[in-house]
């Protein structure tokens, strides 16, 4: 199998499972007990949040351990918004539904939240975040780089005018991470999501960058874990991956992104130049690893279900919205038309496809696509 789906998940790295597995094993001491079992526990975390806050240049007590990218977002807005009843949130039409979803509960307990709107390349207005914004705005959440279409957003601009507005700013940036560098103090941020799965780590663990000053109302009451802010024992084992995953990101980020880009680029190369009537979607200024394709007259849905008996693993988009059979909310705030977002396919590389992998992938694709094309209803429109 070809697997172009690392937006989705990526593979556990060998030396990540390694150090993971002696706290599966015997290092199985609660970190709250004093005896040496538990201050082992204790310090093999810290040692781990210490990378994490190494990886995205925070210091170790600025980083929550949770669950991941969803329980991150899902504390960045409930945490704050908690603390601000009856103010305003501005997020954007294309965040990944662990921010919507929330939001949508906000909006159900009387919250104002505003949804920005986003250009065909995915970017956001920030002339309408400027003109949003006012004395009751509470909080800014704005995702780094989108997980569909791979645009990155100007998160250092969108700082300055929180600043100068005396607002937070929240930023999901799960997808840049280990990709681009990510930076919290370059940024400028005050909130960040990571998660350990898209950067091969295991699944069931991320952080929540949360800037000195900063109070959020914890989300978990129990046994104070955390500083007190998310209760329950620690998950020893994925703590220790997630780290030793963020320490290879962060030593391996300049050859992963070019290599990535190398790759990407030689894949969206010959997809334009050897398919016709197909669309390269997103900004000039987007994730390394991602590629994403409308190829018109076909049904994405199909071209997932053919590229896998061809033993090729992509995606339309958002894992999740998948299932649930939507057309993707990225898209349509884009722009895009029903019959666009239908033919959409996005290919996330990892960095251990070869572009051996990327020609067989390409070589399949062209047969797959002429193959719908010659049954597709939108035949005689395009002369296919
Ligand atoms: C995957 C993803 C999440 C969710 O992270 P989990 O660790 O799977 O909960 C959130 N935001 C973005 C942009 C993602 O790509």
């Amino acid at each position: 199998m070809i697997y172009l789906d690392h937006a989705a998940s990526t593979p556990i790295a060998d030396s990540v499972l390694q150090e993971m597995m002696p706290y599966l094993k015997e290092n199985y001491g609660n970190p709250s007990s004093i005896h040496r079992f538990g201050r082992l526990a204790t310090k093999a975390i810290e040692s781990a949040r210490k990378r994490v806050a190494e990886l995205v240049g925070a210091s170790p007590g600025e980083i929550l351990f949770t669950s991941g990218g969803t329980e991150s977002n899902n504390t960045a807005i409930h945490g704050i918004m908690n603390q601000n009843k009856s103010r305003q949130l501005i997020t954007t039409s294309i965040e990944h539904d662990a921010i919507l979803e929330p939001c949508k509960k906000l909006e159900s307990f009387g919250f104002d939240v505003v949804y920005l709107p986003v250009d065909s390349t995915g970017l956001v207005d920030l002339q309408k975040l400027e003109s949003t914004i006012s004395e009751k705005t509470a909080l800014v959440s704005i995702m780094l780089a989108n997980n569909e279409v791979g645009t990155i957003q100007p998160i250092v601009e969108i700082a300055k005018i929180c600043k100068k507005h005396h607002v937070l700013l929240h930023t999901d940036a799960v997808q840049a991470v280990g990709k681009i560098p990510v930076n919290v103090k370059e940024l400028g941020v005050d909130l960040m999501s990571i998660s350990s799965h898209k950067i091969n780590g295991p699944k069931g663990i991320g952080a929540l960058y949360i800037r000195t000053g900063v109070t959020l109302d914890p989300f978990v009451l129990g046994g104070g874990q955390e500083n007190g802010m998310r209760s329950g024992t620690e998950n020893v084992a994925n703590i220790v991956g997630f780290g030793k995953a963020c320490q290879l990101a962060k030593e391996n980020l300049d050859e992963n992104s070019k290599s990535l880009e190398n790759l990407r680029n030689y894949l969206v190369q010959r997809v334009s130049s050897e398919i016709s009537h197909v669309t390269v979607n997103g900004n000039k200024d987007k994730l390394p690893n991602n590629a994403h394709f409308t190829f018109l007259g076909v049904n994405g849905e199909d071209l997932i279900i053919k590229l896998d008996e061809h033993g090729v693993a992509a995606s339309t988009g958002s894992a999740c919205s998948v299932k649930t059979q939507k057309a993707s909310h990225v898209l349509l705030a884009m722009g895009f038309s029903h019959e666009q977002i239908t033919g959409s396919l996005r290919l996330s590389l990892g960095i251990s496809n070869t572009k051996s992998e990327i020609d067989q992938t390409v070589d399949s694709l062209k047969v797959i696509v002429a193959e719908l094309r010659s049954v597709s209803p939108f035949k005689a429109k395009y002369g296919f």
